[in-house]
């Protein structure tokens, strides 16, 4: 469940409270035993995404935490455009809220349960993303934009770092290295704030991080409109990423054998 929203969020769930009984405006008191009996069996139905299966409640909690990530992501377009951050880097950014807002609209589909996006465009911001159409940034697009992110980052010096801060130099990247070779990247933009860190490892926590082979993962910084930190959700290094990860670790046995 870990990669649809934050951490802390539903793999620590264990709330046994009903989801149909909190839906705005219904009264359960309205409802025969029969229809109680049918909603309970119906709150119980399991669907799959993803291979993980989720029941009503689930469901719900899931979608909530993607609209908020939707929200911040939107918002973090608009500081991105207002700070006029270069173009690449609002692609890429405008490509990673539509691909929330396919897998919000694919999951809500597969659970059976309506989409309230009206929770996202609340935030008054408008069509932010693309022209015409939701589709305007397409995957190509987006690996590309992600691509070349990536290749300014090879030529880029990596600064060493004793602590991982949330502000640091524009357009840097930095890196704490632990004696054992744990390695924690760290990804700032053009105002200096912390958008993105990649670690080789699951930092000693292997239940919060059930990713990769030795639970290498990364980790997307998420800033609501004043810029304040609200979310750093976890999920799977991409192709490009984890190729940085072995670059660097050749890169890095090559400097020690000398
Ligand atoms: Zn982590």
């Amino acid at each position: 469940m870990c990669e649809l929203g934050e951490e802390r969020g539903l793999c620590g769930w264990n709330c046994k409270h009903s989801y149909y009984a909190f839906v705005d405006g219904f009264s359960t008191r309205t409802y025969t035993d029969e229809q109680l009996e049918e909603l309970e069996a119906k709150e119980q139905e399991q669907h799959e995404y993803k291979g993980k299966s989720y029941n009503a409640y689930q469901a719900s909690q899931a979608q909530r935490q993607m609209e908020t990530t939707m929200r911040a992501q939107r918002a973090n377009i608009k500081n991105l455009k207002q700070g006029n951050a270069d173009s690449d880097t609002i692609v890429a950014a405008q490509a990673r809220y539509l691909n929330t807002l396919n897998q919000y609209k694919d999951f809500s589909k597969k659970m059976k349960l309506p989409e309230q996006i009206e929770r996202v465009y609340m935030d008054g911001l408008g069509r932010i993303a693309g022209g015409k159409s939701t589709k305007a940034v397409t995957k190509k697009q987006e690996e590309k934009a992600i691509n070349h992110t990536l290749k300014n980052a090879v030529g880029k010096d990596i600064i060493q770092v004793e602590k991982t801060t949330l502000n640091s130099s524009p357009n840097s990247i930095t890196q704490k290295t632990s004696k054992k070779g744990g390695v924690e990247r760290n990804y700032y933009d053009n105002q200096g704030k912390q958008i993105k860190q990649i670690s080789n490892n699951n930092h000693g926590n292997a239940k919060m991080h059930p990713y990769g082979k030795k639970g290498e993962h990364a980790h997307d910084y998420i800033y609501d409109a004043d810029n304040k930190l609200i979310g750093r959700p976890t999920r799977e290094l991409t192709k490009e990423e984890r190729r940085m990860l072995i670059y660097y670790d050749v890169i890095r046995a090559k400097k020690k054998n000398k």
